[in-house]
């Protein structure tokens, strides 16, 4: 990192949460807690010691629960909830226990190495889910040692004003405690966007670079730091030029962001008058909120396989139905896009035997999970029929690659209205049941599937791997990952075509719907509603605003005619600088 602190007192690093700050660096560094091995009282006294710090823990946990549950609503309060059950494992207490009886060593030191047996070992598996409840483990453990020893754990609930927390990591009950009025943004050395402090920052509209390496040693307390969480920069001990640079840029971004406030309540309409639809994309009830506060009027994908992985057993159809009709009824008549579970590939559930696979991304995976054990989908599809008397519910099938999958989800789907019906339950009769289109194997008869779905949505995210045969998620070839790849573009526009000859309507809702310069050749293409996350709604609304169709088809045509991803870039770039 040396070399990088010397040359512009530039670091680099990951942007986790828009925005840019400008502020003084609190270094959250551990105090360093000196572990005896040896005991010098009995193991029943060090048990009473591993108990009463075990208190001490919850109590802080239960603080921190109702807090965020005050902030951040009943979603991220979870989170907490589930630190205090992990806290409270019994497997993990007698592991503890056991070790204290066999090494006569003292209670902090056997915590600490169950800990970080435990956490390694869930670090080094493959899954992402579990890698990044490493972290809670070791959180958890170090609230626990903290009351085993009576030490005081820092409280960043009471910084000066005008801080920007620099850490090695931040655990979610760091992030919860943030007070907003004091905290400007944060730095971390490690962490990736999905970890959940990255998740609870952007709820927050918290500025935060995640991932920039090891920092820790080479700043000081106080020294100013700039935030730049658009790029994911952070600069130290700017001069005053600098400084004025990014207070310039910093009260263009918030002005620009009052602006799109604006956009708000207005409806996506192109210059020469054609409407489309702008949806956002959700993992959860609680991120309603950030959609239509950023003025989505709908919701096009919500992942539901997110409530699957919080629980640790399939949730029931009352739990889902719970969830759905909270969506439902938040989004008052504007349609919302339910996906059945899309388990497999990248995402597992912790309390289901999923196989080894060479090639989990070819796999058992969403759709062919569903029709394989067809109780899930029973159950899920009865849960949304349930809710969809109190709204505007779409059901839509991930991952769809043959026309008899659709058929034998739509047998089941009719059982189930049949079931509600004879026990008398209410649900929308008109309502709609469609893919996602994320194979090459749907765009080449796209019209064959139109006729047999109510609508499309096309996931650019496996279109793009599954199209040009490159893994999302393999560091090693992601200079190969491009949706603007001409092949996957040409994918794009026979869905669309297909769709509409079909006589059905598409949607997107992979992360490029939301790349700020995809929107005009989406638009040209005939692409009747965008979905993304909350953030990125105001500025494609804005973009839209400024199009023309038939200008956009003539970029369309000679987009297609082009050889390579970089001549369409080039090509685009000519364009967006027009408009
Ligand atoms: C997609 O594939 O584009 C998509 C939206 O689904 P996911 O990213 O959840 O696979
Ligand atoms: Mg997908």
């Amino acid at each position: 990192m040396e070399w990088v602190m010397k040359q512009n007192n530039l670091i680099k690093g990951i942007p986790a949460s828009p925005g840019i700050a400008i502020g003084k660096a609190f270094l959250y560094k551990e105090n360093k807690l000196e572990i005896d091995e040896k005991s010098n009282l009995s193991k029943e006294e060090e048990i009473e010691r591993l108990v009463k710090g075990r208190e001490i823990a919850k109590k802080q946990l239960e603080e921190i629960k109702e807090n965020t549950l005050k902030k951040l609503g009943k979603d991220k309060a979870d989170i907490f909830e589930g630190h205090i059950t992990l806290l409270e494992d019994e497997e993990l207490f007698s592991e503890i226990d056991s070790k204290i009886s066999q090494k006569k060593c003292t209670a902090e030191f056997a915590l600490n190495e169950a800990i970080d047996e435990y956490a390694t070992m869930l670090a080094n598996l493959e899954d992402t889910y579990f890698k990044e409840r490493a972290g809670d483990l070791r959180d958890i453990g170090k609230r626990w040692l903290y009351g085993v020893m009576n030490e005081q754990i820092v409280d960043l609930s009471k910084l000066e004003p005008e801080t920007i927390i620099v850490a090695k990591e931040l655990n979610p009950s760091d992030t919860a405690q943030i007070n907003l009025d004091n905290v400007l943004a944060f730095v971390t050395e490690i962490g990736g966007k999905t970890a959940h402090s990255s998740i609870m920052a952007r709820s927050l509209e918290l500025p935060a670079v995640v991932g920039v390496g090891a920092v820790l040693d080479e700043l000081e307390d106080n020294q100013i730091l700039i935030v730049d969480a658009l790029k994911g920069e952070v600069i130290v001990s700017p001069d005053v030029e600098t400084l004025q640079i990014y207070k310039e840029k910093r009260e263009k971004f918030l002005k620009e962001k009052e602006e799109l406030k604006a956009l708000k309540d207005k409806e996506a309409i192109s210059k020469d008058g054609i409407k489309v639809d702008v949806w956002g994309n959700i993992g959860s009830p609680n991120d309603v909120k950030g959609i239509i506060s950023n003025g989505g009027f709908g919701v096009g994908l919500y992942r539901t396989e997110f409530l699957f992985m919080e629980k640790d057993s399939f949730p029931t159809e009352d739990e889902q139905f719970e969830a759905y009709k909270i969506v439902a009824e938040e989004l008052k008549g504007y349609p919302v896009t339910i996906r059945t579970m899309d388990i497999g590939g990248d995402k597992s559930l912790p309390y289901m035997e999923l196989p080894k696979e060479e090639n989990p991304f070819l796999g058992w995976r969403a759709i062919r999970v569903c029709l394989d054990r067809e109780e899930i989908l029973r159950t899920q599809f009865k849960a949304l029929l349930r809710a969809s008397k109190y709204g505007k519910i779409k059901i839509m099938l991930p991952m769809i690659m043959d026309i008899v999958e659709v058929r034998k989800a739509k047998a089941i789907f009719e059982e189930c209205k049949k079931e509600l019906q004879e026990k008398g339950i209410e649900f929308d009769k008109n309502i709609m049941l469609g893919i996602m289109v994320e194979t090459p194997a749907v765009a080449f008869r796209a019209k064959y599937f139109a006729k047999e779905c109510d609508f499309f949505s096309i996931g650019t995210n496996d279109l793009t791997q599954y199209t040009l045969a490159v893994d999302r998620g393999n560091e090693k070839i992601a200079n190969l990952y491009d949706t603007y790849n001409p092949s996957v573009l040409q994918a794009i526009k026979m869905l669309i075509d297909g769709a509409h000859d079909g006589g059905i309507k598409i949607s997107m809702c992979g992360e490029f719907a939301g790349d700020e310069n995809a929107i005009a050749i989406l638009f040209g293409m005939g692409l009747d509603a965008f979905s993304m996350s909350g953030i990125s709604i105001p500025r494609v609304k804005r973009i839209i605003m400024k199009l023309e169709k038939k200008e956009c088809q003539n970029l369309v045509e000679r987009v297609l005619s082009l050889s390579t991803a970089s001549e369409i870039k080039e090509e685009i770039k000519k364009f967006m600088e027009k408009i």
